[in-house]
């Protein structure tokens, strides 16, 4: 019998990592969890309750209000992933806007958030049988995971997906605005002070500017046929 491991994927914005991990869980029967949108979850809560704006942000606010979030993932059947939750309510549409993705990297710096979310991916994942994606993921959350990737790809090709991803979804965007954020976060994220975005030294890393995403995921299946035999 294979055994069961964990594989954590990090790395930029918008490199993929999502999609591949989901097509892992699902050829291995694994679990998926997208801890992205579990900051992007807090991002909104803060939102809705004025904490944070383009404007201002009130950490003390929210640090003293996170007892009262609650997060959940609720698998989508029709779709065939899972959906974040926010006390209860199904927020994964409203987790993916601009006005969250412009705000999430300054929530993400708070420890407080951090420890609470990290807590809670550490027992999601305690069973094994998981892919997660994140940024910290073979750093922090399991620094002892079988298999871990680090995704990059220059920042226009990552805009570019990403701008097609709203645009597709019907938002209103300009590109430049994309290619903005996704360096802002790529900047913040690598930098803060907890638990910064870095390439773990047995992390294997990955370049997927100009690769296809078959020829991705058949060359990580192999790494992940190594790791589970
Ligand atoms: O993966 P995604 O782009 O949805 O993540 C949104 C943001 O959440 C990141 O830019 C980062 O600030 C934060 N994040 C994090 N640690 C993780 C996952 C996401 O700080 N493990």
């Amino acid at each position: 019998m294979t055994k069961k491991i964990t594989i954590a994927i990090d790395g930029f914005s918008s490199t993929g990592k999502s999609t591949i991990a989901k097509q892992l869980a699902k050829q291995l029967g694994y679990i998926y969890v997208d801890t992205g949108a579990m900051y992007r979850a807090v991002t909104l809560y803060a939102m809705q309750q004025n904490y944070i704006s383009e404007t201002h942000f009130n950490t003390d606010d929210l640090i003293s209000d996170l007892s009262n979030i609650s997060l959940s993932f609720g698998f989508n059947e029709e779709m065939g992933f899972a959906e974040m939750f926010l006390n209860k309510k199904n927020v994964e549409k409203e987790i993916r806007t601009l006005e969250v993705s412009k705000l999430v990297s300054k929530i993400s710096t708070i420890s407080e958030v951090r420890k609470k979310l990290v807590s809670e991916q550490q027992e999601m994942g305690k069973n094994k049988g998981v892919v997660m994606d994140g940024r910290d993921i073979g750093t922090v959350v399991f620094p002892n995971a079988e298999l871990k990737l680090f995704m990059t790809a220059s920042a226009d090709k990552r805009a570019k997906r990403r701008y097609k991803e709203l645009i597709d979804r019907g938002d209103k965007v300009n590109y430049e605005e994309i290619l903005q954020n996704v360096e802002e976060r790529d900047r913040i994220d690598s930098t803060r002070e907890d638990s910064p975005l870095i390439l773990a030294d047995d992390a294997i890393e990955f370049d997927n500017s100009n690769m296809g995403l078959k020829d991705q995921f058949n060359r990580i299946m192999s790494l992940v046929n190594t790791a589970i035999e």
